[in-house]
């Protein structure tokens, strides 16, 4: 599938600035997205996210905690739907719960991750937001919830994508619109590679 990307070009040039490569391939931009956060360059993304999206109809935004309910937050703000975070740990004070694994690529384990069906049923058109996509473990953990509660995926957006993880290929080829804000091509000897354009 031909992939229309677009960089967005403010996070583009934080990624150059402030971006970190950490061994095993992993992104660092705790500077501005994963520590401290930098919110007038989320509510930039957000209104991106938002454009992105306009095509479709969407009632509520969906993420995993934690690093993904800030982004999710304020799309929801923007578009005036709620906002429902998927939470690691099946909390004891919740039965009615839907419920999947998912591995996490940064932690190197499966762990739980869980969703009450009161805030997620049949009728609702899901959009899914995170900080990364990379295999693209948490994705499939989200679709299989969705699916599970009958609800649809409207579409997914991430601030970053690293595609020599292929989680986006597996993702656009499985038919969901995934919007990446900057896609990283390659972290090989801890250089930032950014893809500039579509190809
Ligand atoms: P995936 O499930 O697509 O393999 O990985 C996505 C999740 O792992 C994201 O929710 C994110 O929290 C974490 N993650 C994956 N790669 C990176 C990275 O390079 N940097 C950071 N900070 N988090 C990552």
């Amino acid at each position: 599938m031909t992939l229309h990307y677009k960089p967005f070009a403010p996070l583009v040039a934080r990624i150059r600035e402030d971006g970190k490569c950490l061994e095993g391939g992993i992104l660092k931009v705790d500077s501005f997205i994963n520590h401290q956060i930098d919110p007038t360059l989320l509510q930039s993304m957000s209104i991106e996210f938002v454009r992105r999206f306009a095509n479709k109809e969407i009632n509520k935004i969906l993420t995993i905690e934690a690093s993904g309910i800030a982004p999710a937050i304020m799309v929801g703000f923007l578009l005036n739907v709620p906002v429902v975070f998927a939470k690691k740990k099946k909390p004891s004070t919740m039965d009615n719960m839907l419920v999947t694994e998912v591995f996490s690529f940064t932690k190197n384990k499966s762990y739980t991750v869980c969703c009450s069906k009161d805030f997620l049923g049949a009728g609702d058109k899901v959009l899914f937001i995170d900080d990364f996509l990379a295999n693209g473990n948490a994705a499939k953990g989200i679709i299989d919830l969705v699916n599970q509660a009958g609800a649809t995926l409207a579409g997914m957006g991430f601030i970053v994508e690293k595609s020599f993880q292929h989680g986006g290929d597996y993702l656009r080829d499985q038919g969901y619109q995934v919007e990446s804000l900057a896609i990283i091509d390659s972290l090989d000897n801890c250089t930032i590679t950014l893809r500039s354009n579509q190809r």
